[in-house]
């Protein structure tokens, strides 16, 4: 067959050509991957095939390595390139490659194979790299087995799955509701004196959505770009008071559109579905479940760490909280500092103290410079060197803006990476890092990673350069923290080089790692350039923004807390018998929400806030008992990054040797904390990350 997904883009040695990839390809290509894959798997569990990681697990990670990386491709393409082709495209495959993936996870005979080569890796312990790679990959897809319910008895194992497709159900019903709920109320203006405050993009955006429903005037909706700007700028407070109520009653039996849209029963049914599969996989609880594949020991090591953080964290939110009282006092003649009066004040409050402006600060970071700026804190961190591709006619890009860079060492070619940076209408919104290709030990040849780097900044205009917002630069530093732990990976194994196989809650280390530089007045001064003076960014400038990074970080700390905390407890504790209902079960989760916020909270929200019934995350996607992740990641990344300042400018390249062997090389060849305590000597501590939001306290 000739195609081109096949024949050049499965390169192992070459780069692959997304130039030449396009939509009619998918479907042979899809279709051949996978009857080579569902006949490799049919070859590797039969009986007669001897059980070893050579006849097993090298053909099947051979086929499914295969099906993946065009697989990804399909979707990176349909990213970045959207047209009805490529949906088409997508669409057409997409039922059959998930069944594909579904029955590899619950596939008896393979379960069974790997559990006897995991049995036969214990009894030969070799020491070397490669046999714990194998052997952390082999424990990774036995717990994966395992909880999918592979070892249940046949009869406990269509009730798992039966709950299963249940769950499956009541997130996608949560979800709907929300979005109903959403859309079922709209805030309507009539008078104009009303948006006074509220800036020009949020009113027009009011006044087509009037339009849109044949209205006068201007209609907010409850989505969070409409609600977002009246709640931070409009001096009406009254306005704010209705949209604040509106939004925080969503999906309620108190929703403003009535209790149709209810989301109680659906979060007390999820929360009792969670905790009978826990019960039938033998676990306690369903937060005992979700932290099985993670790094965290356990539920209660989770609530000590926030509650740690909570407590340091709590006399700063206070301060926060008694100096926006005082300042709504004097300056807005808010004597009764309520909910909805938060982010406006806020807002005020940090215009008054740090007057400059974001496009102020955009004037001094030009994209080539920054970017520059970037290869140098790598270079020097790493030793590597960054250099485009050059030679290649045509480039193998998938759009003339890409760019193609070789990373390497002492001339030997590490892996590479292809930049998308600017913004399109074809491109899917955010910045995000996908692997085109992970780095295998194979027995003839070394395959070298690929990375996809995909940003949405605002495209040049005529001669000038691209400028970006600090906060532009440091998604760039973070992508590229993803990017770097995916490219200077040394392991061998597929499942395990690079982020794969590295616990859900450690992912984001390297990424908020790299953040940091971003801070440093050093690199700054270096990045910077002002499009019409090329002047570097003035210190005084630069201090501002330090001073603006911290405003209010306590109460933004204890609310991150808060919803983490939430999220365990209640996943932990509430387990309801077979009798309980829905309805009372969702009321429990409320009555824990109020003990929590009491217990934590700096500014307990009204009785009508219904948080828990709009809280996607937990109820509707993968975040259950999982939500703390974010702060837990954050806690690695800022004590690896007090590595460094303890070392001093100077001693960067060895520290950055060290983070390299440590971290980044080992990926998820083995236990996260492992890494981490190899690299700083000793358990993670939190005093980095509080130092970093200002909220530690000065004597
Ligand atoms: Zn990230």
């Amino acid at each position: 067959m000739n195609n081109p997904f096949l024949d050049q883009l499965l390169t192992r040695e070459g780069l692959p050509r997304y130039d030449l990839i396009a939509p009619e390809h998918v479907a042979p290509a899809i279709d051949h991957l996978l009857s080579e894959a569902r006949a490799t798997l049919a070859r590797v569990t039969d009986p007669a095939t001897p059980v070893s990681w050579e006849t097993v697990m090298e053909p099947l990670t051979d086929a499914t390595e295969r099906l993946g990386r065009v697989w990804g491709a399909v979707h990176h393409m349909s990213g970045v390139m959207d047209s009805p082709e490529w949906r088409d495209a997508v669409n057409s495959r997409l039922a059959e490659v998930t069944a594909f993936w579904t029955e590899l996870a619950q596939h008896p005979a393979l379960f069974a194979s790997t559990k006897a080569l995991d049995a036969q890796f214990k009894q030969q312990p070799g020491k070397d790299a490669s046999h714990s790679a194998r052997q952390r990959s082999l424990e990774n897809s036995l717990r994966a087995f395992r909880l999918g319910g592979a070892e249940l008895p046949e009869e406990q194992k269509k009730i798992f799955a039966e709950l299963q497709a249940r769950l499956a159900q009541l997130n996608q019903k949560f979800s709907e509701q929300l979005l109903d709920s959403t859309n079922a109320t709209v805030v309507h203006v009539t008078d104009q004196a009303r948006l006074d405050g509220i800036p020009a993009h949020a009113v027009e955006s009011a006044a087509a959505e009037a339009k849109k429903r044949e209205l006068d005037g201007w209609v907010f909706t409850l989505q969070h770009p409409s609600v977002g700007p009246v709640l931070q700028f409009a001096k009406d407070r009254s306005l704010r008071e209705e949209i604040y109520r509106k939004q925080a009653m969503r999906a309620s039996e108190i929703a403003t559109e009535g209790p149709q849209n209810d989301n109680g029963p659906i979060m007390g049914e999820i929360l009792k579905l969670r905790q009978e599969q826990a019960a039938l996989l033998g676990y306690k609880n369903a937060a005992e479940v979700s932290l099985a594949p993670k790094m965290a020991d356990s539920p209660q090591q989770v609530i000590d760490f926030l509650m740690d953080l909570a407590a340091k964290a709590r006399p700063a939110a206070e301060r926060d909280l008694a100096e926006l009282r005082e300042f709504a006092a004097a300056t807005l003649n808010i004597q009764d500092l309520q909910a909805w009066d938060v982010a406006y004040a806020s807002e005020q409050l940090r215009q008054s103290r740090y007057a400059f402006s974001e496009e102020e600060v955009r004037q001094y970071f030009q994209l080539p410079r920054v970017l520059q700026g970037l290869f140098r804190v790598i270079r020097t961190l790493f030793a590597v060197d960054i250099k485009p591709v050059m030679g290649l006619a045509p480039l193998p890009v998938w759009h003339k803006d890409v760019q193609l860079f070789e990373i390497s060492r002492t001339g030997k070619t590490i892996g590479h990476f292809y930049l998308d940076l600017y913004a399109r209408s074809t491109k899917r919104g955010g910045a995000w890092m996908d692997d085109s290709r992970g780095r295998r030990v194979l027995r003839d040849a070394t395959q070298t990673p690929i990375a996809l780097l995909t940003c949405n900044f605002s495209p040049p205009v005529g001669e000038k350069p691209t400028t970006l917002t600090h906060d532009d630069v440091i998604t760039l530093f973070h992508e590229f923290g993803h990017g770097l732990h995916h490219l200077l990976t040394q392991v061998g194994e597929l499942d395990v080089s690079g982020i794969n196989g590295v616990e859900w809650d450690a992912v984001e280390l390297p990424s908020q790692f790299m953040e940091n530089f971003c801070w440093e007045w050093e690199n700054l001064s270096h990045m910077t350039a002002h499009v019409e003076t090329g002047a570097p960014l003035p210190k005084a400038l630069f201090e501002k923004m330090i001073a603006a990074k911290n405003f209010q970080s306590g109460m933004f700390m204890l609310r991150q807390v808060e919803f983490s905390v939430f999220d365990m407890k209640i996943h932990m504790d509430l387990l309801p018998t077979q009798t309980d209902q829905p309805a009372d079960i969702g009321r429990s989760i409320e009555s824990q929400l109020w003990a929590i916020r009491q217990k934590i909270a700096v500014l307990v929200p009204p009785t009508f806030n219904r948080f828990a019934q709009s809280f996607s995350h937990i109820f509707a996607g993968g975040y259950a008992a999982g939500y703390y992740s974010y702060k837990w990641a954050e806690v690695l990344s800022a004590d690896a990054y007090a590595a460094f300042e303890e070392a001093g400018t100077a001693r960067y390249p060895e520290v950055g040797q060290r983070f390299w062997q440590e971290i980044l090389a080992v990926g998820g060849s083995r236990p996260a904390m492992a890494s981490f305590t190899a690299f700083r000597g000793r358990a993670p501590q939190v005093e980095p990350l509080l130092r970093h939001n200002g909220l530690l306290a000065t004597a």
